[in-house]
């Protein structure tokens, strides 16, 4: 008897819901949309979309499902957080709200809006560190008012690094991964590049293998890119 595909839930409270479901029918993984603490129930993993993590905090306390999550991760749900979602499981949040929580599930410290005003939003390459992500070379990565990495310690290994758009040109951390919590810090769901999707597919346990060497492309049409300095949609 085929084993039925793995059921991913994705945080729906605000961000990019639509655009990770559509990542995850490419990898042969349904999707269940997460509102309210019920509907994490049978789910083989859980996505934390990009947004804004200052609210998604608020809204995770309001709808009840902060603990559930919590709770949850703990007892080892694989778990996958995108920009504002990787901003949610890291130990350290600088340049947060005072109020923000966040479930501290990746030794990691992040700055909010680390690449600075100039470089709010970029188009980059993520290189692969080891060969976890490396079948064909760099990843392309979509960086939205994204969060910086600043430190990494403890069970945090890296999985890839961006260099040269740092704040200081340094080379930076963007994609985590301890145990079963993978942290990105750029939007892979807003590229055609599905590794990092299919990794957490195979991560929450019933991945379809696709085959190797995809070629790595730029999506056209999600993303709308703007000059530097430009400021990011309010949604961000
Ligand atoms: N800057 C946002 C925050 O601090 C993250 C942006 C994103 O998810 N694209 O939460």
């Amino acid at each position: 008897m085929e084993e039925p595909a793995a059921t991913v839930g994705v945080l729906a409270l605000q961000g990019d819901v639509l655009e990770h479901e559509a990542a995850f029918a490419d990898v042969g993984v349904v999707t269940r949309r997460v509102r309210r603490p019920a509907d994490l129930g049978g789910i083989d993993g859980l996505v934390l979309p990009g947004g804004e993590s200052t609210t998604l905090s608020m809204l995770l306390e309001s709808s009840g499902l902060f603990e559930p999550i919590a709770k949850s991760i703990t007892r080892g749900l694989p778990v996958l957080g995108t920009c504002a979602g990787l901003i949610l499981l890291a130990a350290r949040v600088e340049d947060g709200r005072g109020d923000q929580r966040t479930f501290s599930a990746l030794d990691c410290a992040v700055r909010r809006n680390g690449y600075g005003p100039q470089r709010f939003s970029f188009e980059g390459v993520a290189e692969p560190v080891g060969d976890v992500l490396d079948d064909v070379g760099p990843l392309p990565a979509v960086f939205i008012r994204a969060p910086l990495v600043t430190e990494v310690w403890g069970g945090a290994e890296v999985l890839a690094t961006e260099s040269s758009q740092g704040p200081g040109g340094e080379t930076a951390p963007v994609v985590l991964r301890q145990g079963h919590v993978l942290g990105v810090t750029f939007h892979p769901e807003l590229t055609g590049d599905r590794r990092l999707h299919r990794l957490f597919a195979q991560m929450a346990g019933r991945a379809e293998r696709a085959p190797a060497g995809t070629p790595a492309r730029l999506a056209t049409g999600s993303f709308e890119h703007r000059p530097a300095g430009e400021p990011a949609p309010a949604r961000r």
